[in-house]
């Protein structure tokens, strides 16, 4: 897999759901692809499958956007914060021309208005093989506007709109919200730590093992290890003993031996 450093080593893609009050891992696995894009499904069902968790809230990076799994955990009725690939980018005004955001979608017309207001007429479709078909739309005014240094070095500028490009648009409108990004941040302290602690206080950095069926015995292991400090750690700060966790675990009564 390429590294950040850009350089290529022999890896895994380890991926962890995490309960957001205590920092307990509640599933986990190990994938052999380097994007995330395909491991929101397979994590939100096996959450599911864990006793007593149900995933509601899904803040992720911008590694796992996409329309499908946006469309995913909105079927889930999964409240989702993931950003896309150009979100912090054009956030930050880092965008040499006008970014497309400044560009409003008119439905009911299928036109877009640029910043100075003129109405971009629909052009063309471009076929895709594997995903849904792009439709274009490009100016005809351009060459009379005095924003056009700003906005492109185009003849004409033009815009590209997926079919699905209002679920991004939605996933945008939530995330600039105070909420929205309140909700995104929560990865800072539940998801990232839990990497964070494994590889720095723990110091797993590299897996022993090889194969993944192999490596995902061993990062399950670890997973316990954390979980089991976790436990260990609640109990110490809640002042509670043995049994009375076994109680709020199995619910009270005489079936975990309570006499
Ligand atoms: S250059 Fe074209 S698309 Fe851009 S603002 Fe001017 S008229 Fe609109």
């Amino acid at each position: 897999m390429k590294h950040k450093d850009g350089s290529k080593k022999p890896s895994y893609n380890c991926q962890v759901a995490v309960d957001e009050k205590e920092q307990i891992i509640v599933a986990a696995d190990v994938a052999i692809e380097e994007n995330d894009l395909h491991q929101i499904e397979p994590m939100i069902e096996n959450v599911k499958e864990t006793p007593g968790c149900k995933p509601t809230i899904v803040p992720e990076d911008a590694g796992y956007f996409s329309y499908d799994n946006v469309e995913f955990l909105l079927n889930e009725q999964i409240d989702a914060y993931i950003p896309d690939n150009f979100y912090e980018v054009e956030k930050r005004g880092k965008t040499k021309k006008f970014r497309k955001s400044l560009f409003t979608y008119d439905e009911e017309k299928d036109c877009n208005y640029c910043p100075a207001a003129f109405e971009i007429p629909f052009t063309r479709i471009q076929k895709r093989r594997d995903d849904t078909d792009l439709r274009y739309y490009v100016c005809n005014y351009c060459s009379l506007c005095v924003l056009k240094n700003a906005c492109t070095e185009s003849e004409n500028r033009t815009i590209s709109r997926d079919p699905r490009e209002y679920l991004m648009e939605n996933m945008r409108a939530k995330l600039n919200t105070e909420e929205g990004t309140e909700k995104y941040q929560k990865r800072m302290c539940t998801v990232e730590p839990v990497f964070g602690q494994m590889k720095q206080d723990r110091g797993f950095r590299e897996f022993l093992l090889r194969g993944k069926r192999k490596t995902k015995i061993e990062f399950v292991m670890m997973c316990t290890v954390h979980n089991v400090k976790k436990i260990a750690d609640f109990i110490k700060r809640e002042g509670k003993n043995l049994k009375e966790i076994l109680k709020m675990i199995t619910g009270g009564g005489n079936e975990c031996g309570d006499r």
